[in-house]
């Protein structure tokens, strides 16, 4: 068969390897000049690293993406290093990524709530039936469960930073999943991202594909006698399959001869977009050396994560350099993503002397603000019904997004395991 994938990501690229190994001609369209998607990165020419756009890392239980990696023969390049995640109280910085650091937490006192908290968590990460949970908001359900004060201090602070005015729409099965999945441990590819996704297109390349950079696709219809057409700037062409990578908002843009429910379903779903300032530092920033710190809203930083790269990764991969992410996940409207770089600088920059009262202006060596309106996609309660079908209701066209791969959250991950579910589909096979 002749198959086009819209979108060179890594659901897009994941779903071109599995359809090259069965022996079908594949043609990735990108409107990018790069492969990756919102996991892609870049690189100064005196780096040996390259830095991603977003703050990207593995969890040990991602599954889908190591297997691939082990399947592409190039496990001995990933790592996994232990990096530090902290949580802020009464004004200090206090470590909170495993069980033992969440017992010793200051911010729930010695009592009860620390007990509810702790049974809370452990019933979250041995049961697997997270059905019941999507029937109940994460609000109504840890109120219930682990109480006022643990939901206000913990896990209302999440909610809010990640789906602003969503929060409280959001469904206990979220919780669930991203409880259920992390890990202290975290992973990155030898090089960065981009170099791990440079490598597999290269791969895919090798085994017949073609992968056109540069090249947004504006329109794909049937042809009844002819099969899928898709168009870009340049001219059309005709495909007998066609996976879709991009958000739904985009897909239904892209076709707007779906049927209206269809249509109605994906412009249905939310989500969040997000707006990142990437620096580079003369000097490390946490003298302590923690990797993410956790921000909440109330203690008003001009955003919710702010997240020191190079410790995780060492600063020697960047020439020395010191490299700290500020990001937020922020509404469509939001005045963010009408900002310049300066504007944003000006913003951003005051509230790292929270981090290092010694920092100023002059450790900064340069900036990069990378923005995206498809960030986080916002589950509601009894999610799974709404969830668009990967096979849509046009003959040989499918959808494969973020938005999708719910009860999980969104991931990489996730991107390879729904890529790989729609080349299974497209086969002919099952989608489970
Ligand atoms: C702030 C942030 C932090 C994240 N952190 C992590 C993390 O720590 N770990 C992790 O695993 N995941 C993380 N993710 C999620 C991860 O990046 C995504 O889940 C994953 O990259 C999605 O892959 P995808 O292939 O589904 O979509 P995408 O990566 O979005 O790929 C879709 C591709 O389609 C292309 N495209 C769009 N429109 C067109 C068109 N008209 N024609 C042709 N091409 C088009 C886009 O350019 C893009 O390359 C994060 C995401 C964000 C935004």
């Amino acid at each position: 068969m002749k198959i086009a994938i819209i979108g060179a990501g890594f659901g897009g690229m994941a779903a071109a390897y599995d359809l090259l190994k069965a022996g079908h001609r594949v043609v990735l369209y990108e409107a990018a000049e790069h492969v990756g998607g919102l996991a892609s990165g870049f690189k100064e020419p005196h780096w040996e690293w390259s830095v991603e756009r977003f703050y990207h890392h593995w969890f040990a239980t991602d599954h889908h993406m190591l297997g691939l990696i082990r399947e592409l023969g190039w496990e001995d390049q990933v790592l996994f290093p232990r990096p530090y995640t902290v949580l802020l109280h009464n004004g200090k910085w206090y470590p909170f990524d495993s069980i033992l650091q969440a017992l010793l937490f200051p911010g729930l006192g010695w009592g009860v709530d620390k007990v509810r908290f702790g049974l809370v968590g452990l019933y979250l990460r041995l049961t697997n039936n997270w059905r019941p949970l999507e029937k109940v908001t994460a609000e109504a359900w840890m109120l219930k469960w682990a109480g006022k004060r643990v939901y206000e201090k913990m896990w209302r602070p999440l909610l809010v930073g990640k789906f602003g005015p969503y929060y409280r729409q959001v469904p206990m099965s979220w919780f669930w999943a991203r409880l259920k999945a992390r890990t202290t441990r975290l992973g990155t590819f030898e090089g960065g991202f981009q170099r791990f996704a440079d490598l597999f297109a290269e791969r895919l390349r090798e085994m017949g594909a073609e992968i056109r950079l540069s090249t947004p696709v504006t329109r794909i219809e049937r042809d009844q006698a002819s099969g899928l057409r898709v168009t870009e700037r340049s001219g059309a062409e005709t495909f007998e399959r066609v996976l879709v990578t991009v958000s739904p908002a985009a897909m239904a843009r892209l076709v707007p001869s779906l049927p209206k429910d269809y249509l109605q379903g994906l412009l249905a779903l939310k989500s969040m977009g997000a707006v990142v300032m990437v620096l580079s530092l003369k000097h490390r920033l946490s003298e302590e050396g923690y990797y993410w710190f956790n921000l909440p809203k109330e203690a008003g930083y001009p955003f919710l994560a702010l997240v020191e790269h190079t410790n995780f990764v060492p600063p020697e991969k960047f020439g020395g350099e010191h490299i700290v992410y500020a990001g937020d996940y922020l509404e469509e409207g939001h005045e963010y993503f009408s900002l310049s770089e300066g504007e944003l600088l000006e913003r951003f920059l005051p509230a790292l002397r929270r981090f290092n009262p010694a920092f100023e202006r002059a450790w900064v060596n340069k900036v990069w603000v990378f923005k995206t309106k498809y960030a986080q996609p916002v589950p509601q309660v009894n999610h799974s019904r709404h969830i668009p079908p990967i096979q849509t209701p046009i003959e040989g066209l499918y959808f494969a997004s973020m938005s999708q791969v719910y009860p999980w959250d969104r991931g990489t991950n996730y991107a390879v395991e729904i890529g790989r579910r729609a080349a299974r589909l497209m086969l002919g096979g099952s989608d489970r």
